[in-house]
């Protein structure tokens, strides 16, 4: 069975439209998964520390048969591909791939909680997801467009078509 999962995108480092871009191609390559959609990308202030680049974000949904663990276990690789160096906590990263959503399911386990614990105060995370799929609820029913309307504000910008593939 095929599920519909959507993946947040995140680089700040070493060309970040351009690992974003990579990223898109890579996950749209994993086995048993296509890519259904990809959003634009949006540059947006740092959470966390506020001595680091700007980032760049955005999201894939994907169709996968994988289950969220071994999801997870692709995405990490991709992101150790990319040279992902985790020196401080929110700290600069050449690629970041977070699990926001997986189908209605709910997992909550030490490497793994879906929905990502942080999405609702992410306007960076919520706006692409809204672009990928205006009426997408989480399992509990909250539709993600509220989400947004409630959401703190990081100065996202939408990126123009030629900084995105
Ligand atoms: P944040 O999770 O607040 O966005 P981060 O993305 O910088 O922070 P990472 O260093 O990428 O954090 O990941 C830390 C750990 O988070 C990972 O080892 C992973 O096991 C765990 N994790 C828990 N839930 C998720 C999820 N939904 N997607 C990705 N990683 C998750
Ligand atoms: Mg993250
Ligand atoms: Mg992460």
């Amino acid at each position: 069975m095929r599920i519909d999962a959507f993946i947040g995108l995140g680089s700040n480092l070493q060309d970040p439209a351009a690992q974003l871009a990579r990223a898109v191609a890579e996950l749209a390559a994993l086995p048993d998964t296509t890519l259904v959609a990809q959003s634009p990308f949006y540059a947006s202030k740092p959470v966390g520390p506020q001595d680091q680049p700007d980032y760049v974000n955005g999201a894939v949904w994907l169709s996968t048969g994988l289950d969220p663990h071994t999801l997870l276990n692709q995405l990490q690789a991709i992101e150790q591909a990319h040279g992902r160096e985790r020196l401080r906590h929110w700290g600069p990263r050449t690629l970041d791939l977070d699990l926001l959503v997986f189908g209605t399911q709910t997992l909550d386990d030490e490497r793994l909680t879906v929905p990502h614990r942080e999405l609702s105060n992410r306007d960076f995370a919520l706006q692409p997801l809204l672009d990928l799929k205006p009426d997408l609820r989480l399992p509990d029913g909250t539709a993600i467009a509220h989400l947004r309307t409630q959401c703190p504000d990081n100065r996202l910008r939408k990126l123009p078509p030629p900084d995105y593939p």
